[in-house]
């Protein structure tokens, strides 16, 4: 039996590479000094897995940037705009393409980022050519295998694997399918394999995550033949397949049958495949069983898992049974030991909770579990866990009644507005008074230096809370007085007082902690700090609607309510496992929507429930969605539809494709929806028109994503664009999204603009 990881988090839990590769960009350290923290972050993680115990210890999981960048530069898939500038350093081409370069006359925006999987990580996307060469360009994988090596530890290094590194890029060119580029990649795998095995190393990981997706024939095939190749040619290298995120379904026998030493599967996401994986997998294959939660950051269950590997082992025999964790812990805090702020985190939610340092032990302990439950040592770390374990089962802290029995309470009179929006919408008209074209933010003004430095002082104790709103009072005024100076119809307060769409709001319900440093890699340098939902939510009181009625105070024009949604605060937060997702989400629906009915009751006529999240939320498999989609929205028209007909519901969501979800987004039933579509040349709307989208739409007019000030007249265009699809008396008019991270000079240019464009609709019609 044997113990490993898929790979552990590298930013450092300090967040140590972060700060170092920020010093390096901007010219404060030498490549020299970066690469030396590079170094003793791999070295640290790589004791950390020794000390632990565990047999396969990972290299090539670090990265300074993004993984899947590292492949690309691995096999030299740099494109022409990036090669051509000739850098000195490899590691400042590499940057340049993730991040792209502006100094010394070169121009060249990064190359394009998405989303890893259904994960918060987002990855730099491999472009692709009709007759795209590959070689071997960079050997970090094979230099950090020797580094290793060369401290006496024999790694086993970590590649995406060939067909999933193609499925993951994007074809740059038409008339082609990337993963008709394996003929020429293969090779180069080769290559890398060949000098690895030559330097000592006898087990490699293959990431092969598309493996539990929806895949073609074709690229069922490809995979088949890959393995089989590779099998050929390397015979003695034991591979380890991985595939996480979901189960293996349909490509479950393809998967067992590889010519692989071992398979790895995600029991996390998707316990239910174990017993036809252990049915069907032949005789020379081993297993290794994703058993620790990579995604989450509770406490393994040990006496579930101990059953799993005790089933696993009854089928395959201890020999051929690995232990591990469900993914790579890239997605997960690195030290849980770190928290040691019983104000922040008190000791009994901590008891609860695994990072990645703590899952490592984990991994070993199970196997140490299973191979002797007999010494007194280990029957008390059983009794322990356990104890831990009941107690978040069974902690008041977690289990609030009253929110049980209104969730189970809740029925279809909760998912409707009173009418349907054509009557809403005379009754709207007639409270709201608004013009055609009417004008409006998406919420966020410049969160600049200033306000953040008073919101540190704050926190730090150096001002106290009637200073500190003071402040924040002032410069929700301002921003009111500005707001109606040029002209804005529906005005926002501005979210001076929030730190995060998020995280303000989970600071002030129940049933969310916070961490100090539970940062996780977003992308680049950049990390997010996710709010843990441990129990059950419910808002012990109004949390906007002071400001909200402040605001609203200082102006007779009409100010917008700024609410995140059940969706977007559930996503992007590490969520129960002892509980449907469904469920939290309906808890946290009832919370806005008690938030809504106070707003409207202090007067307020419109209010904005964000969720740009929703589309992220997708599961990965097409057969999940419409069951995610069903709840998911039907949480949205929870937190919205307790409220008059003659108030108005708007929505926000982020760059998002709409088309094969335009239903649902129509079902959720918000009076008016604003997106961003500028970067696509409105192009989005295109779904919307299509459809025939009943209710108002306000598509995003300018970038708020560059500094860049937009002339009217662009903004003009769009509109006609806009209104040849859609009818005018719907639209809306609004940038992409909020202008937290922009500077006020460009704000206040941008808008003006903004509003003359609108006026100049107006005087058209
Ligand atoms: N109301 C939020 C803001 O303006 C919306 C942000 C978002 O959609 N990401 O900042
Ligand atoms: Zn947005």
């Amino acid at each position: 039996m044997k113990t490993h990881i898929l790979g552990y988090p590298r930013i450092g839990s300090k967040r140590e590479l972060k700060k170092a590769c920020e010093q390096y960009w901007a010219g404060k350290i030498s490549e020299e000094e970066l690469e030396k923290v590079g170094k003793s972050i791999k070295n640290y993680n790589w004791n950390l897995q020794q000390e632990a115990g565990i047999d396969l210890i990972s290299s090539n999981d670090f990265s300074f940037y993004d993984q899947v960048l590292d492949m690309s530069l691995t096999v030299n898939a740099v494109p022409e705009r990036y090669k051509k500038l000739h850098f000195k350093s490899k590691l400042d081409l590499y940057f340049a393409m993730a991040r792209g370069h502006q100094k010394n006359n070169i121009d060249v925006p990064a190359m394009e980022m998405t989303k890893w999987f259904d994960t918060n990580y987002h990855y730099i996307v491999p472009e692709f050519k009709k007759d795209q060469q590959f070689s071997l360009f960079s050997t970090k994988v094979i230099d950090e295998y020797k580094e290793a090596k060369k401290q006496g530890i024999n790694t086993k290094p970590v590649l995406i694997a060939p067909v999933s590194y193609l499925l993951l890029g994007k074809e740059k060119e038409q008339g082609f399918n990337r993963i008709d580029l394996i003929t020429n990649l293969l090779p180069i795998y080769f290559k890398i394999l060949t000098e690895l095995e030559e330097s000592g190393a006898e087990w490699i990981q293959f990431d092969e995550p598309f493996l539990a997706l929806d895949l073609t024939e074709k690229e069922q095939h490809t995979v088949k033949q890959v393995y089989k190749q590779i099998q050929e040619k390397f015979p003695k290298l034991k591979i380890i397949v991985a595939t996480y995120f979901e189960g293996l379904q349909d490509n479950l026998n393809l998967a067992v049958n590889l010519p692989v030493e071992t398979l790895h599967i995600d029991l996390v996401r998707n316990p239910n495949q174990l017993k036809e994986v252990l049915d069907n997998t032949p005789k020379k294959v081993s297993i290794s069983l994703g058993i620790v939660d990579g995604r989450n950051v509770w406490k393994n269950d040990y006496r579930e898992s101990l059953a799993t590997i005790k089933k696993a082992v009854n089928v395959l025999g201890q020999e051929r049974v690995f232990i591990s964790t469900s993914c790579s812990l890239l997605h997960v805090p690195c030290d849980l030991d770190s928290e040691n702020n019983e104000e922040v985190l008190t000791s009994e939610i901590k008891n609860w909770l695994a990072f990645a340092k703590q899952k490592i032990t984990e991994v070993v302990t199970l196997k140490q579990l299973f191979l002797d439950d007999n010494s007194e040592k280990n029957k008390n770390t059983i009794l322990k866990n356990r104890k831990d374990i009941e107690s978040k089962k069974t902690s008041p802290l977690i289990n609030d009644p009253t929110v049980k029995d209104r969730v189970a309470s809740i029925s279809n009179k909760h998912t409707k507005r009173l009418n349907p929006f054509p009557s809403r919408k005379i009754l709207q008209n007639k409270a709201l008074n608004l013009p055609l074209y009417p004008t409006t933010t998406i919420g966020s003004f410049p969160q600049t230096k200033e306000v953040r430095s008073w919101r540190n002082k704050f926190k730090k104790g150096e001002i106290n809370q009637k200073e500190y709103e003071e402040l924040l009072k002032k410069e929700t005024e301002k921003a009111i007085n500005w707001q109606e100076e040029i002209g804005i119809d529906v005005l926002v307060h501005g979210e001076f007082e929030r730190n995060d769409m998020v995280e303000y709001f989970g600071e002030k319900l129940n049933g969310f902690v916070f961490t100090k440093f539970g940062w996780v890699q977003s992308y680049g340098s950049r990390c997010v700090k996710p709010p843990i939902i441990f129990g059950d939510v419910s808002r012990p009181k109004p949390m906007t609607v002071k400001w909200t009625r402040y605001a609203q105070s200082l102006t007779s024009k009409l100010v917008k309510g700024m609410l995140t949604g059940p969706v977007t605060i559930l996503q992007w937060s590490f969520v129960r496992n002892d509980q449907d997702r469904a469920v939290t989400c309906n808890q946290i629906a009832l919370a806005i929507r008690d938030e809504v009915k106070d707003l409207e009751n202090a007067g307020i006529q419109i209010i904005q429930i964000d969720e740009p999240a929703i589309r992220e939320g997708l599961p990965l498999r097409k057969n999940n969605w419409q069951n995610y989609l069903k709840w998911a929205i039907n949480a949205f028209k929870i937190a919205s539809s307790g409220i008059n007909d003659e108030r108005q519901i708007h929505t926000h969501m982020c760059y998002s494709e709409f088309n094969d979800i335009i239903q649902n987004i129509a079902d959720m039933d918000a009076d008016v929806i604003t997106i961003e579509c500028s970067r696509s040349q409105m192009e989005l709307l295109d779904a919307f028109a299509d459809f025939n989208y009943p209710n108002e739409i306000g598509p995003g007019v300018y970038d708020i994503h560059s500094p860049r000030v937009p002339h009217k007249d662009e903004m003009v265009l769009l509109l006609n664009k806009a209104k040849k699809v859609i009818p005018e008396e719907l639209l809306w008019v609004n940038p992409d999204c909020g202008l937290k991270t922009r500077g006020w000079d460009e704000t206040k240019k941008a808008l003006t603009e903004m509003v003359t464009a609108a006026k100049i609709l107006r005087e058209k019609t």
